[in-house]
Protein backbone atom coordinates (compact mmCIF):
# COMPACT_ATOMS: atom_id res chain seq x y z
CA UNK A 1 0.00 0.00 0.00
CA UNK A 2 1.31 3.58 -0.66
CA UNK A 3 0.36 7.01 1.06
CA UNK A 4 -2.37 8.72 -1.09
CA UNK A 5 -0.99 11.97 -0.91
CA UNK A 6 2.80 11.06 -2.17
CA UNK A 7 2.81 7.66 -3.33
CA UNK A 8 5.66 6.50 -1.44
CA UNK A 9 5.28 3.50 0.91
CA UNK A 10 2.90 4.02 3.36
CA UNK A 11 3.50 3.30 7.20
CA UNK A 12 -0.04 2.61 7.72
CA UNK A 13 -3.89 2.62 6.98
CA UNK A 14 -6.31 5.88 7.96
CA UNK A 15 -8.83 4.24 10.43
CA UNK A 16 -10.99 6.49 9.16
CA UNK A 17 -11.33 5.58 5.31
CA UNK A 18 -8.60 3.25 4.65
CA UNK A 19 -6.43 5.31 2.69
CA UNK A 20 -2.58 4.92 3.20
CA UNK A 21 -0.68 7.17 4.92
CA UNK A 22 3.70 7.84 4.94
CA UNK A 23 5.11 8.96 7.92
CA UNK A 24 5.21 12.24 6.45
CA UNK A 25 1.53 12.70 5.58
CA UNK A 26 0.17 10.48 8.59
CA UNK A 27 -1.82 12.63 11.12
CA UNK A 28 -3.26 11.87 14.57
CA UNK A 29 -6.84 12.10 15.41
CA UNK A 30 -9.01 11.11 18.20
CA UNK A 31 -11.38 7.68 17.10
CA UNK A 32 -14.05 6.63 18.96
CA UNK A 33 -14.04 3.05 19.58
CA UNK A 34 -17.52 2.69 20.77
CA UNK A 35 -20.18 3.80 23.33
CA UNK A 36 -21.27 2.57 26.50
CA UNK A 37 -23.20 3.50 29.87
CA UNK A 38 -22.00 2.18 33.15
CA UNK A 39 -25.71 1.88 34.49
CA UNK A 40 -28.73 2.08 33.01
CA UNK A 41 -30.20 6.33 32.61
CA UNK A 42 -26.48 7.13 33.39
CA UNK A 43 -24.84 9.71 30.61
CA UNK A 44 -23.43 7.61 27.25
CA UNK A 45 -19.77 8.12 27.83
CA UNK A 46 -17.28 7.07 24.75
CA UNK A 47 -13.78 5.16 24.62
CA UNK A 48 -11.96 7.06 22.75
CA UNK A 49 -8.08 6.25 21.28
CA UNK A 50 -6.57 9.90 21.12
CA UNK A 51 -4.11 9.16 18.48
CA UNK A 52 -5.67 7.14 15.35
CA UNK A 53 -4.04 7.25 12.46
CA UNK A 54 -5.64 10.04 9.95
CA UNK A 55 -4.77 10.18 6.45
CA UNK A 56 -5.34 13.70 6.01
CA UNK A 57 -7.56 13.72 3.16
CA UNK A 58 -10.55 12.10 4.54
CA UNK A 59 -13.18 14.30 6.84
CA UNK A 60 -14.60 12.35 9.73
CA UNK A 61 -17.56 13.42 10.87
CA UNK A 62 -17.40 14.35 15.08
CA UNK A 63 -20.96 12.77 15.01
CA UNK A 64 -22.90 9.72 13.23
CA UNK A 65 -24.62 11.03 10.24
CA UNK A 66 -28.34 10.16 10.04
CA UNK A 67 -29.18 8.16 7.23
CA UNK A 68 -31.76 9.61 4.84
CA UNK A 69 -34.78 7.55 5.05
CA UNK A 70 -35.48 5.15 1.97
CA UNK A 71 -38.35 5.28 0.18
ZN1 LIG B 1 3.06 10.68 1.94
ZN1 LIG C 1 -8.68 8.94 5.87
Amino acid sequence: MDCWTCEKAALGACRFCGRGACREHAQQRPYIVGLYRTRPGDDLRAVVVEDALHCGVCHPRGEPVPLPELE
